[in-house]
């Protein structure tokens, strides 16, 4: 029996309504074997448990684990050496990144991650190009190990695609403008779907098989509507259905995509899945950037959850997705990083500051999210859409022990005004470096900024020999292949007869 109570200045268990949250003050949360006991005053709680351990004291405030509801991978493709683009081009600028070993790539994330305070994360995984020497089943299955062994909570899924994968168009159709140079080396070096639809599905049921565990949920996924057949997406759907498990994608998140629906179907890509009976509640959707009023009220009819991603939305040039619009209609949107963050870093405290601050229309009176609609998003919406919600995303009796102790001292030091709430403090001035202590499961996996599971050097030294190894010649051709496309596809895009669309927030105006 492992008991500890963990104790903080605040305790904030959870977002109430839209405008505020439950906080103790001078408060503790007991838990016994990962579950939660009891909640209250530091004072009543140790006079009534005899913990094996206290944790924190009045110079922290506790919160529940916070959750990354969108997230590839590990390395930042910045890091891999692709700046941002519009994301158009940026996927193919990114042919040019390096294998890096999918184990240690989604380790070395997840130590960022618990660094920040996550607890929890949507891991969605392209089965792109696999990396040398790595079986399609251990494929997916290390990077759910790596998940297993830092601690955190994971729904995975790996996504698919199985056409359009040079632009929005047919592949030979667009070949055919190329010159044959370049298209001997697409056709020896793009990685077009490597796997089957129904490999992908068996090894999605597979990995439900093997991995599914109480930390573990494993998803399905297709990529995008433009990159996926109709087929693929009834076949996903059902897939989600028989095994009762989520579904994962990406949704108009440029302007292109949008277009593309306009194009081929007269209507948005959300409201051709709806034709296909795709949406529902165990379908959330990442990024809606480009969402019309008749996409929100599809949102809001069938239940479908969104992943929203500022930063990558104004890295990629993609826009601002009509938040308040969804929020308004009651859409569960829940907050995600998209691998990287504004900072480049998987700073979940950052990205809560950012979304607070992107969605403020101009105007007095004007509504935008609170502080603690952000927490919420970033907590409750966020286990609900990667189905811990039962378990996870506030603090509460009976749920699991997730919990984060947040240090004041930065955030208050040398003053903070004494009415300022706490959840306020926290998404005003907290940064993912004054997160000292991650507990998930009762287990403590970082304490006193000391990673408890995994050796952060020797993982960054792994990973910094590997990468210190000479090019290989399959990654020199995809270098190769990047830099001779991205003219052509950079081409293709400005070429198109751009949409005019009523935005949603009228940030600024021109005579
Ligand atoms: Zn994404």
């Amino acid at each position: 029996m492992a008991s500890s109570l963990i104790r903080g200045k605040y305790v904030v268990c959870r977002a109430v309504g839209d405008d505020e949250s439950e906080v103790i003050s001078d408060g503790a949360v007991f838990q016994r074997d990962g579950e939660i006991v009891e909640i209250g005053r530091y004072d009543d709680l140790k006079a009534r448990h005899e913990p094996d351990e206290v944790i924190g004291s009045p110079d922290f405030v506790v919160i529940p684990g916070l959750i990354n509801a969108h997230h590839h991978i590990g390395l930042t493709p910045f890091q891999l050496g692709s700046p941002d683009l519009p994301l158009e081009p940026w996927v193919i600028a990114k042919l040019a990144q390096r294998d890096v070993d999918p184990y240690l790539d989604t380790l070395y994330c997840a130590m960022q991650m618990i660094e920040s305070g996550i607890t929890t994360v949507m891991h969605n995984h392209a089965l792109r190009w696999r990396p040398e020497g790595v079986s399609l089943d251990d494929w997916g299955a290390s990077l759910i190990e790596a998940y297993e062994a830092s601690g955190m909570r994971v729904a995975f899924s790996l996504f698919n695609r199985d056409r359009n994968h040079l632009v929005s168009e047919d592949n030979e159709q667009f070949m055919s403008t190329l010159p044959a140079g370049l298209v001997g080396l697409i056709r020896e070096s793009f990685p077009f779907s490597p796997v089957s639809s129904s490999e992908h599905l068996d090894l999605t049921a597979e990995l439900i098989r093997r991995k599914q565990s109480d930390r573990v949920r494993v998803f399905i996924s297709a990529h995008n509507v433009h990159w996926c057949s109709d087929q693929m997406l009834r076949d996903v759907k059902e897939f989600a259905g028989k095994h009762e498990t989520g579904l994962h994608i990406h949704v108009q998140e440029t302007i292109y995509q949008k277009m593309y629906g306009t194009r081929h179907w007269g209507k948005t890509p959300l409201a051709h899945l709806d034709d296909l009976g795709f949406l529902g509640p165990e379908v959330s959707v990442a990024h809606g950037v480009w969402f019309t009023d008749s996409d929100i009220d599809l949102m809001a009819e069938t239940g479908t959850t969104l992943c929203h991603n500022p930063s990558s939305n104004l890295r990629l040039s993609s826009g601002v997705a009509p938040v308040n619009r969804m929020l308004d209609r009651r859409v569960t949107v829940a907050l995600g990083i998209d691998e990287a963050g504004i900072n480049d870093d998987n700073d979940i405290l950052q990205e809560m500051r950012l979304a607070q601050k992107v969605h403020r229309e101009p105007g007095v009176g004007v509504g935008s999210p609170s502080s603690h609609k952000i927490f919420d998003m970033a907590t409750r919406a966020g286990a609900e859409v990667t189905f811990f919600g039962n378990q996870v995303g506030t603090l509460e009796v009976g749920k699991r022990a997730d919990v984060v102790l947040v240090d004041l001292s930065r955030i208050t030091e040398p003053y903070l005004h004494p009415d300022t709430n706490i959840v306020d403090a926290l998404v005003y001035r907290g940064k993912g470096t004054d997160v000292d202590t991650v507990i998930v499961d009762g287990e403590v996996l970082m304490r006193g900024r000391k990673l408890t599971r995994v050796n952060k050097p020797e993982v960054h030294a792994e990973l910094k020999a590997s990468l210190g190894q000479p090019l290989k010649p399959h990654e020199l051709r995809r270098i190769e292949l990047s830099r001779e496309l991205l003219p052509h596809v950079n081409r293709w895009f400005a070429n198109w007869d751009m949409e005019r669309n009523p935005a949603h927030y009228a940030y600024n105006a021109r005579a």
